[in-house]
């Protein structure tokens, strides 16, 4: 019992910790994460000022704080919270002889660096969309996704807004898909990792990109705006447009949907007036049946 204890105390510590010590630059400045993405959210939020999709958007849009509160909450403060849950789940499984190597059909160790990379972010980020799309179809789950669907005008920091259930949602197909290669992330794994961010916050951003032809294989700013439409055109009653990195897997899975626009549709879901506004309201919606509806 001890062992599962010092775990959870020990992960959050950890955690703890090392979120301290990305601020005061303590650490190696590829994994800062903290002043990686505040970088990042800069940026881009600079090209959204100077480039605007949708003129009549103010600067500080609607729910701007609500989305930066949600962006350093669900990136820092709940990484800390579940930290020491996943040590101990980790040792739990171990005991019962499952570990992260189990299941290992690849092995990538050997494979150059490069490909390494473009494997581990292509799994992923397939693994992903195909959660993706559980949260659109499970009712269950559809409950939380909601929070990220409630966002009624774009900009880079509506991409962090989700409820924090969707940080658990997410995990198990992760987990697997990190298993079947072989259990560990390459060495240069923060470079998907920021890339992920990047590629994101785009995705949400007020700025008209669509990256030429790589559109068929990147996800953009168009193509996800049409992913919060709120009204769901025939033959997509679930959504559509479900990628998250890569717009790829729904061009091979008919998933996708972009109708010519200027942009200026109507965002959110039918109901969304009844969801709280605010955060603590939201995290925790999704629970309760009475929610439902
Ligand atoms: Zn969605
Ligand atoms: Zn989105």
């Amino acid at each position: 019992m001890m062992k599962y204890i010092d775990a959870l105390v020990n992960g959050f510590l950890g955690m703890v910790q090392w979120t301290w010590r990305s601020i005061i630059f303590d650490v190696p400045w590829y994994t800062n994460y903290f002043w990686g993405l505040i970088l990042i959210s800069l940026l881009v939020w600079g090209l959204e000022i100077l480039f605007p999709w949708r003129k009549e958007q103010s600067i500080f849009r609607k729910d701007f704080w609500l989305d930066i509160f949600y962006m350093f909450f669900n990136f820092f403060v709940f990484a800390i919270i579940i930290n020491g849950v996943y040590k101990v789940l980790t040792i739990l499984f171990n005991d019962f002889g499952i570990t992260s190597k189990s299941l290992a059909i690849v092995d990538i160790a050997n494979w150059p660096q490069w490909v390494q990379l473009l494997v581990f972010f292509v799994v992923l980020d397939f693994v992903q969309w195909f959660t993706h799309i559980l949260l659109h179809r499970v009712p269950a789950f559809w409950e939380f996704h909601k929070v990220h669907h409630s966002v009624k005008e774009m900009g880079f920091a509506a991409h962090m807004r989700f409820h924090w259930m969707e940080n658990v949602l997410y995990k198990p197909l992760k987990t697997l898909g990190l298993m079947v290669l072989g259990g560990f992330e390459p060495e240069q794994a923060y470079i998907v990792h920021f890339a992920a961010i990047a590629i994101g916050h785009f995705n949400h951003s007020n700025i008209k990109l669509t990256y030429g032809p790589l559109k068929y294989i990147l996800n953009n700013p168009v193509m996800h705006l049409y992913h919060h439409a709120y009204n769901l055109p025939e033959g997509h009653r679930y959504g559509m447009n479900f990628g998250i990195s890569l717009s790829l897997w729904d061009y091979i899975f008919r998933t996708n949907y972009i109708p010519e626009s200027d942009g200026k549709i109507e965002l959110g879901f039918p109901g969304d007036e009844k969801l709280p506004k605010r955060f603590w309201g939201q995290s925790v919606s999704g629970f309760r049946k009475k929610d439902k509806g």
